[in-house]
């Protein structure tokens, strides 16, 4: 069973109830933690398990335009052509930013003289260690500048498909863009996390759109959710019975976090909130 936990908007506590999920559900079933927000990772940081990693694998899945000047007549199709202004022609030859490149291979294919070869390039890396709680965590980085992000994801999630396991349990991306759909590609299960903000409301219903185009069953929890009791009531009319919990504010997480101490090693009214959660999500998988 492949879990997702996701939101339209960052920030609103995803790693922070995936990794205590994780940790729960570890007691009970064999199961492997995969961190997907392969921009900003940070489950590993939710579980103090930061650094030495088993193992770094490179992650090849993007690629970039290689240029033979002595190929090139200056015509300056490429550059024309090129919809992210990657190309420049300086002294009538064309000069790349990798930065503003996406690999699309749209200047290959333009250039008449056959100038232009797209190489692949490693664009990421993928971290794989067995945890302190005798679960592997699975995780990857999209390197800066680099392109590719949703590839990523899918090889992180093939590399965590080796671990023998009952559940997945998937920290996404925040947002709707490429890693979030391939997080969410072939889930079972998505658990929705919003805060009650107009933001958080708002990003909140455009993921929902990827989630029921991929049919995928959803609850929602909603975290913070004393910072606008009005809206917090208003969420929670709106999500009716897909409603499983919800989490208090509190600034005391921010110092566990910052110390490194997982929400489960603290004493914090979070934890029993979240333990409630993991109650009803059991209660409802034992129900199907
Ligand atoms: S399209 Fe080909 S020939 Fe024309 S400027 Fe670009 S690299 Fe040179
Ligand atoms: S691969 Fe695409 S983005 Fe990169 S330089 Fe060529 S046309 Fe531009």
């Amino acid at each position: 069973m492949k879990v997702i936990i996701a939101s339209g908007k960052g920030g609103v506590g995803k790693s922070m109830l995936c990794s205590a999920l994780a940790m729960l559900f570890a007691k009970e079933r064999k199961i492997v933690s995969v961190d997907c927000d392969v921009d900003a990772p940070n489950l590993a940081i939710w579980l103090n398990e930061i650094g030495n990693w088993d193992k770094i694998l490179p992650v090849v899945t993007s690629a970039k335009p290689e240029i033979d000047y002595k190929k090139c007549n200056s015509c300056g199709l490429c550059v024309k052509n090129c919809r992210f202004n990657a190309l420049e022609l300086k002294k009538g030859k064309p000069e790349l930013n990798q930065f503003l490149c996406e690999g699309c291979g749209a200047c290959e294919v333009i250039c008449p003289q056959k100038a232009i070869i797209l190489k692949s390039v490693q664009n990421g890396e993928i971290r794989i260690k067995k945890t302190k709680y005798s679960f592997p965590l699975v995780s990857g980085q999209l390197y800066p500048g680099e392109t590719g992000s949703g590839k990523v994801v899918t090889e992180i999630k093939k590399e965590a498909e080796k671990f023998k396991h009952d559940m997945m349990f998937i920290d996404s991306s925040p947002g709707t863009g490429c890693p979030v759909i391939a997080s969410l590609q072939d889930a079972n299960f998505t658990l929705l996390v919003t805060e009650p903000t107009p933001s958080g409301f708002s990003d909140l219903k455009r993921v929902l759109k990827v989630v029921e185009h991929f049919r995928i069953p959803w609850k929602l929890v909603i975290n913070k959710w004393d910072i606008n009791k009005k809206l917090a009531d208003k969420i929670k009319k709106w999500a009716g019975r897909r409603l499983l919990g919800k989490i208090s504010y509190d600034k005391e997480i921010f110092k566990a976090i910052a110390n490194l101490k997982p929400i489960l090693k603290t004493n914090l009214k979070v934890k029993k909130e979240i333990k409630e959660i993991f109650k009803n999500l059991n209660q409802l998988w034992s129900d199907q």
